[in-house]
């Protein structure tokens, strides 16, 4: 037996289950199918078991991709507040952590909790643990055969099955080989949000910081972030560092400038006047974690007393705590990535419905799709914004 709905939509993540709310309640039938255990694994485990939900001050220049004014419509449409309010009208209470960033008080199944009471009031039907063994197209009607042997169709195919990142949590690259299916083009993908690995010789002479956490600013070209920057056992990461890292390509170097608001040199002129028996390491240790001051000095060269060293050897001392290039080896890759950049060529999508605009009826949302945002609750909101606008079209 065939069962016909008016729309499918593959992936119970954020995006596809917010397509299916707006859908549902306006009227539709929508069948929500995901292959995994339980919906929305991703949320349950973002922003540290608190969920990053949203930023207040989403806007384009939050995100890369191909086309940057892509993303404009839907976030224009469904923004923040909007999210917001859904959150307030269940009860959930938040906290706005730092930058605009909206957090659970309590915890992130708060919000699939929430997701699953709307989905319900709007009579979606999600079944969970289904294989798509195949996608048909043909008379105006997407047929799916699930691996279990059942079939489904619809005249609209929604793809919300996310990107490539960490596989561990069902992530397949499914929505990639269906839009190859379909002749749709697409963007190279590559791991973004994601922690740097170092050169093994470089990461044996960081090992004693692995731990330490410091304020930085972060540049690649003209992009830079300023947040917290924190020395692993494998390279680098923190917040500094995962912005960064989507806007990093293999081989490029990084710019780095530990504590960036602090003015270092008039700091080690004022202790030479004071104290000139110090060892410059001892004066950082008041502004710097004690191992870092000591491994900035040591790399420096520079570990007399202060009253030997000149203005030249000072500044050269700055250099190294201010203007550190450093050449990352790669990154953690897909396993860590938070977020898979690129994907489907937003050429291809009407901005307005997520449709693609040369196959009837076929649509991607979330993170498949060429948009990728900035840590701090930007790539839900995406999500929220795309999955809204798409079912409103459905
Ligand atoms: P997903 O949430 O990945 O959902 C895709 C769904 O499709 C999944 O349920 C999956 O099981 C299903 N699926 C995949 N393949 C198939 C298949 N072949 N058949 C059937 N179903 C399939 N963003 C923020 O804004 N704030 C945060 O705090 C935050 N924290 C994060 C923390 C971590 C550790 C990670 C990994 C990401 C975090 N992100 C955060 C990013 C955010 O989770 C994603 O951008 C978002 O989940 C994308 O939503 P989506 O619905 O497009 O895809």
């Amino acid at each position: 037996m065939v069962r016909t709905f008016d729309a499918i939509i593959l992936g119970a993540g954020a995006a596809g289950m917010m397509c299916a709310i707006r859908a549902g309640n306006r009227g539709k039938k929508v069948l929500l199918l995901d292959h995994a255990t339980a919906p929305g694994e991703k949320i349950r485990i973002s922003g540290g078991g608190r969920c990053n939900f949203t930023n207040l001050h989403t806007s384009p220049s939050n995100y890369l991709s191909s086309n940057p004014h892509f993303a404009k419509s839907a976030l224009a449409r469904y923004t923040p507040q909007h999210f917001l309010d859904l959150v307030e009208r269940h009860g959930i209470t938040w906290h706005e952590k730092t930058l605009g960033q909206l957090f659970c008080d309590n915890s992130a199944k708060d919000i699939i909790r929430m997701l699953l009471l709307e989905m319900q009031a709007a009579g979606v039907v999600m079944e969970l643990q289904q294989e798509i063994a195949s996608i048909e197209h043909g008379d105006g009607t997407y047929r799916l055969r699930m691996g279990a042997g059942g079939l489904v169709q619809a005249p609209a195919l929604v793809v919300a099955t996310g990107g490539k990142s960490i596989p561990k949590m069902g992530a397949t690259g499914f929505a990639y080989r269906i839009a190859e299916q379909f002749c749709v083009g697409l963007v190279e993908t590559r791991p973004g949000l994601v922690p740097l690995t170092l050169d093994p010789l470089l990461l044996e002479r960081l090992a004693p910081l692995s731990g330490i956490s410091v304020p930085a600013e972060v540049r690649h070209g003209k992009t830079s972030f300023r947040e917290a920057l924190l020395f692993t056992h494998r390279g680098l990461s923190g917040p500094a560092i995962l912005q960064i890292s989507s806007y990093w390509r293999e081989g490029d170097a990084v710019e780095v400038k530990i504590e960036p608001s602090l003015d270092v040199l008039p700091l080690l002129k004022a202790a030479r006047n004071h104290n000139g028996r110090q060892a410059p390491q001892t004066v950082l240790a008041e502004v710097l974690p004690k191992r870092l001051a000591q491994f900035l000095a040591e790399t420096a060269g520079v570990t007399a007393q202060l009253a030997d060293l000149s203005d030249k050897t000072l500044d050269k001392l700055r250099h190294a705590i201010q203007s550190w290039s450093l050449t990352p080896a790669g990154s953690e890759g897909y396993r860590t990535a938070e977020v898979t950049i690129g994907g489907v060529d937003t050429k291809e999508l009407d901005s307005r419905t997520m449709a693609v605009k040369r196959v009837p009826g076929l649509h991607f949302i979330g993170e498949c799709v060429d948009v990728t945002g900035w840590l701090g609750g930007y790539n839900f909101q995406w999500a929220w914004a795309s999955g809204h606008v798409c079912g409103d079209a459905l």
